[in-house]
């Protein structure tokens, strides 16, 4: 079964973010040359009726909906509603547009925050709705959870092969590199960074320390996304990540490694620890035969050295 076309037009939604750009990058190199992306200057996908008029106007076979309003547990606890009402106005406009046009092929991007706080570790994709979620980023969670509902309503009400994948946190080259709203991956990349050209003795982090969580390369979740594209048809969320996970403690040290920074780390503990962690099940997708490739020491390694080459025009 090949459900994408290498003639197939493929919009990607988001197509200069993080994962949008990754998405591309790896169509791109795997030969899918009908690809279309408009900049958010360009097109707000907030807007439903620009979005209508822009799926009616390029009637893609395909729609990746990787446009998201995402940042780090202090922008998504101190603007939840914005991070509500945008990604769930983005969603809206993209799907509604796409059922009207009945675009045959779609596929959305939540995130593994979508689970009960205090899911059972591995998080199983059957965790969906079975309990409270962690406060930092509910409101962001929610609108995901309702972009899996309106995809899973769509197939059961008009048949369309339209399907969900639930990354876990993502990195890579294109990342947001802010130091307050950013994930604290780059976060602490850009913070180690600085630090360690500075000669500073102190680095100060978040919190405990002690959460866990789970890095997946970019890369990897574009190469997950086009297998899911060709191969994938089912009402059931899939979850995409390495199925490891590290405590922040390590991923500050591995950082701090990296940038080459001496001096002590130490942790900021009025700053909230978000969920203790959020290791997702990965089993369902390893056995439709995706499995993640890229290591974090590798990737960190690769991500420090885009964000040198890239320090002038990096998201900060
Ligand atoms: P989360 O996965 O939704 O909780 O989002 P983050 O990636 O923003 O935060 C993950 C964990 O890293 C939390 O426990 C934070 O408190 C901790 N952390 C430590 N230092 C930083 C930092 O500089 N920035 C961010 N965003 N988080 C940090």
């Amino acid at each position: 079964m090949d459900l994408l076309k290498p003639s197939d037009r493929i919009y990607v939604a988001g197509h200069q973010g993080l994962v949008g750009s990754a998405i591309w990058r790896a169509l791109a190199t795997g030969g899918y040359s009908n690809l279309m992306g408009e900049a958010s200057s360009a097109l707000d996908l907030r807007d439903h009726e620009a979005t209508e008029d822009y799926i009616a106007a390029h009637k893609p076979d395909v729609i990746v909906l990787a446009a998201a309003k995402v940042g780090g547990i202090a922008a998504n606890s101190s603007h939840p509603v914005d991070f509500i009402s945008d990604n769930l106005r983005i969603q809206t406009s993209v799907l509604d547009a796409a059922l009207k046009h009945r675009i045959q092929r779609v596929l959305i991007l939540g995130s593994s925050c979508i689970y009960p706080k205090l899911s059972p570790q591995p998080i199983s994709e059957d965790a969906l709705l079975t309990g409270p979620l962690e406060p930092t980023n509910q409101a962001y969670a929610l609108a995901k959870i309702a972009g899996i509902v309106q995809v899973q309503s769509t197939r059961t009400q008009y048949g369309l092969p339209w399907i969900s994948a639930m990354p876990t946190n993502l990195y890579g080259p294109g990342d947001n590199f802010d130091p307050v709203g950013s994930h604290v991956l780059p976060g602490l990349l850009r913070r180690f960074h600085e630090a360690a050209q500075n000669g500073a003795p102190e680095v100060v982090a978040w919190g405990t320390g002690s959460p866990r969580r789970e890095y997946l390369h970019v890369d990897d979740l574009a190469a997950a996304c086009i297998h899911l594209l060709k191969i994938y048809d089912d009402a059931i969320p899939l979850n995409v990540g390495t199925g490891e996970d590290i405590s922040i403690k390590e991923l500050a040290e591995m950082i701090a490694q990296i940038t080459g920074f001496n001096g002590q780390l130490s942790w900021d503990t009025t700053k909230p620890d978000g969920t203790a962690q959020k290791l997702l099940d990965v089993s369902r997708i390893n056995a439709t035969g995706w499995k993640a490739k890229i290591d974090v020491p590798t990737g960190l390694q690769s991500t420090y050295q885009w964000y040198l080459d890239n320090i002038a025009t990096a998201r900060n």
